[in-house]
């Protein structure tokens, strides 16, 4: 135990970040407190990954058992098929109390404390927790802030949380309006489409840049368009902004063009979920007083390491991971940066690799990447003087895919020609989101796609889609 502090380690919120820290820390032999303002597991298990996972599993279902042609094609005939929209809620309300609970219990297993309360940052070294009976200070030798994030609501939308909404009201499925616009195509518009279109609501999504699904590779986005999108109950609006979103019966939209800013259109609607972004959750942790600078929307600046800075100089002893950081807004980035920080302050000096972190929109069906994009490849081949090889490989080449009956995708890997180092891979299709798993681990391993062909992998499975695609850069048939 550190002389003289309360604790080893103070970490202040209580999501995937802080927990997994907390965790690793008590493993590491740490004394550990963590400060908790609202429900143990922040956003991911409460607002985020488990609720709307478990949405999109129901409501996938529905979905499967709703294309009739589809699963007659496999010789299958269903009835009409029913749903009740309280029980799906449930079901999704079930599992964050599960899991909420379940995080909990280990946190006292493994003796971390958990102090209920608002943190506040006094010194580098001492955090100050507004709890229900009042003010508690409490020191540690080393501190992390893990406070994450909240919805981003742009000016001009008034939001009621019933007809006007963010993903914060959205995963209670409380109800299922007629027709709802989705503002933002990203992963967590898209994913909202996907439960809403199967379970037989009409969507349009508005996206502010001039094309849908701005942020995806553009073969990625392609496809993703015509089957997410095209194939769907949606329309889309891209290249303007909602000005201004009224909540009511209906709710109305005013949409106006993102360069001339005129009016193009007013939407009337039932509900609009607003999905345009998530901001840091940092303003009263009163880092200004450490000088430190927050920087816009809100994210705490840190060093490659995670210590929290001051101008250009690291703080000692205080560090930062998360959302809340703006490096990757992941569950699963939060949780490796929170256990690189534990290494450090162990004495092994970590960092985290952000290229081979994967990201997934978890839709039907799913999309994955890891590291870099075609053109983010390219132009680092540019600095660094080498050319940028791209293998494509498609799902309706795939013996699971076809007996699936599930085709639409496709599988992208990006490397370079002269090391054959993978520097990305980007897939659309049945189970994306775990096949980028692959990937992402060559990466960390700086494999190149040369040693990758000649892994073997199991016959038949969707697996093949990447070995097929390792392959072909023997062949050179790019
Ligand atoms: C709808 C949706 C779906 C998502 N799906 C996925 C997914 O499938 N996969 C994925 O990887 N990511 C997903 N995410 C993102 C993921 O939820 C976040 O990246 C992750 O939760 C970030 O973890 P964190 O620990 O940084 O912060 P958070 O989970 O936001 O936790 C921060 C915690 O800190 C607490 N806190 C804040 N300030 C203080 C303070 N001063 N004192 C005390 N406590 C404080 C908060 O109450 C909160 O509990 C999703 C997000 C949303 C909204």
């Amino acid at each position: 135990m550190s002389q003289g502090f309360d604790y080893d380690l103070i970490i202040v919120g209580a999501g995937v970040g802080g927990h997994g820290a907390a965790i690793h820390a008590v493993g590491k032999g740490l004394k550990t407190a963590i400060v908790e303002a609202a429900e143990m597991g922040g956003t991911c298990v409460n607002r985020g990954c488990i609720p709307s996972k478990a949405l999109l599993a129901a409501s996938g279902r529905v979905r499967e058992l709703s294309q009739t042609e589809h699963l007659e094609s496999m010789g299958l005939r269903v009835g009409g098929v029913q749903f009740d929209r309280q029980a799906i809620a449930d079901h999704a309300a079930n599992l964050v109390a599960n899991i909420r609970s379940n995080m909990s219990n280990s946190m006292a297993r493994m003796g971390v404390d958990v102090i209920e309360g608002f943190g506040r940052v006094l010194e580098a070294q001492k955090v100050a927790v507004k709890t229900a009976s009042g003010e508690q200070i409490v020191t540690a030798e080393n501190v992390i802030l893990a406070p994450g994030s909240v919805p981003f609501v742009p000016p001009g939308i008034e939001v009621d949380g019933k007809t006007v909404f963010t993903s914060d009201d959205a995963i209670k499925l409380e109800s299922l309006p007629p027709w709802i616009a989705i503002i933002g195509s990203g992963y967590i518009g898209l994913e909202f489409a996907d439960v809403y279109s199967a379970l037989g609501c009409e969507i349009t999504i508005i996206e502010a840049l001039d094309k849908v699904m701005p942020t995806f590779d553009p073969d990625i986005a392609k496809i993703a368009k015509r089957v997410l999108v095209e194939n769907r109950d949606i329309e889309t609006h891209a290249g303007v902004f909602a000005a201004k979103v009224t909540p009511g019966s209906p709710v109305t939209i005013e949409l106006i063009d993102a360069k001339t800013k005129e009016l193009v259109e007013t939407l009337e609607v039932d509900a609009c979920l607003v999905a345009t972004g998530r901001v840091p959750n940092t303003k009263d942790l009163n880092l200004a007083t450490l000088g430190v600078e927050i920087q816009r929307p809100g994210f705490i600046p840190v060093s490659k390491d995670l210590h929290v800075m001051a101008g250009d100089t690291p703080i000692d002893h205080l560090w930062a991971i998360g959302d809340a950081t703006g490096k990757m807004m992941l569950a699963h980035a939060a949780s490796a940066q929170g256990i690189a920080v534990v290494e450090t302050i162990c004495g092994n000096p970590m960092t985290v690799d952000y290229r081979s972190i994967p990201a997934a929109a978890f839709t039907h069906p799913e999309i994955s990447f890891v590291g870099l994009t075609e053109q983010q490849a390219k132009d680092l081949g540019t600095e660094e003087n080498f050319e940028v090889g791209v293998a494509r490989t498609y799902f309706k080449a795939n013996s699971k895919a076809l007996a699936e009956n599930e085709t639409d995708g496709v599988a992208k890997i990006i490397y370079r020609k002269d090391t054959g180092e993978l520097l990305g891979a980007h897939i659309i299709g049945i189970h994306a989101a775990d096949l980028i798993q692959e990937a992402a681990n060559a990466i960390a391993d700086r494999r190149s796609v040369q040693t990758l062909a000649f892994n073997v992998h199991t016959h038949p499975t969707l697996s093949e889609v990447l070995d097929e695609a390792y392959k072909r850069t023997l062949a050179g048939a790019h």
